[in-house]
């Protein structure tokens, strides 16, 4: 298994709208949203040496995706740091931490499906875990049969708990021994892995599927700028399977494993004809980014 349960995470404090509670009694309603429908929207967030990486960008796609769900009620951003800030201090957190933010529809009066049934306001839950970045250096992919949400079913630019597609590609990738399922779009060509963006390089130029069925990553979108900034071309493209099986080099990229090279996709070993690694050169800059990026801790 790409994580592990971490001794460090037995005495966590985790948030629920407001409170402070030890790990054991830090539960929601059977009447909640997420309970009842997986109605809720979340980010993954990390925390580097005192810093909230990312976190103007986290906070503004938690904010899209709740509004586009039309939840009612909505803390805002600045509310939402302060809640972040409260519960890394009450961990006394400030490196090596991954953040689960959750923000559900919040308790309904009575079972069902209806937003109308909700009348209590959201739930925001800040789950914060001693966890560095947990992918090894290299994984196995293979090609799964479910395919990623297009906006014609459940828009995936909506970063919402709803997740079992990607957990029936996750299941078929255990099965197969692989770490992680890519998932095609409608049309065929690959969308992403269950849980992380994907990336291939051919000639020393690096491509990533358009954002039409895919999350839009924040790792991804960095990595697309920090390619900018250094020169390096970098393109946006339909891409089918063949394409990352050919490639030089293939990477996932996500909030908890970082930038992550790709050694095997159904079999198929990726080699770089190139002889040079275009990766290792984004992968270092990325690690300058979150060495010194982010909102600084105020405690
Ligand atoms: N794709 C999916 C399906 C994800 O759940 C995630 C992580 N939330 C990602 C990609 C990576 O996104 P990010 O770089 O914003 O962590």
């Amino acid at each position: 298994m790409l994580q592990q349960y971490d001794p460090k995470n037995e005495h966590i404090l985790v948030y629920i709208n407001g409170a402070l509670l030890p790990r054991k009694e830090a539960k929601v309603s059977v009447f909640d949203s997420v309970v009842q429908g997986g109605d809720a929207v979340w980010e993954g967030l990390r925390v580097y040496n005192g810093r909230i990486f990312s976190l103007e960008r986290h906070l503004e796609r938690l904010q899209n995706s709740a509004h586009a769900l039309a939840f009612r009620d909505v803390p805002d951003s600045g509310f939402i740091t302060q809640a972040l800030f409260k519960t890394l201090q009450a961990n006394n957190m400030r490196d090596g931490v991954h953040i689960r933010l959750t923000l559900t529809r919040g308790e309904k009066i009575t079972s069902g499906m209806d937003p109308r049934l909700n009348q209590a306001g959201p739930t925001l839950i800040i789950l914060p875990e001693w966890k560095p970045p947990v992918y090894p250096p290299e994984i196995a992919l293979i090609t799964s049969s479910v395919r990623r949400n297009s906006p014609m079913s459940l828009d995936s630019k909506i970063h919402h708990n709803n997740l079992l597609n990607n957990i029936l590609a996750k299941i078929e990738a255990n099965h197969a021994g692989a770490d992680a399922g890519i998932m095609l779009d409608k049309d065929g060509y690959v969308s992403e892995a269950n849980g992380v963006n994907l990336f291939c390089i051919s000639k020393n130029t690096v491509y990533t599927p358009h954002a039409d069925s895919c999350l839009p990553g924040i790792t991804r979108a960095l990595v697309l700028e920090l390619c900018r900034d250094q020169g390096i071309p970098a393109l946006e493209k339909n891409l089918s399977i063949t394409e990352f099986y050919t490639a030089d080099e293939v990477f996932t990229t996500g909030t908890m494993g970082e930038l992550t090279k790709v050694f095997e996709i159904d079999g198929r070993k990726i080699f770089n004809k190139s002889g040079i690694s275009t990766l290792e050169k984004i992968q270092q800059g990325f690690k300058a980014q979150t060495e010194t990026g982010g909102t600084p801790l105020p405690f």
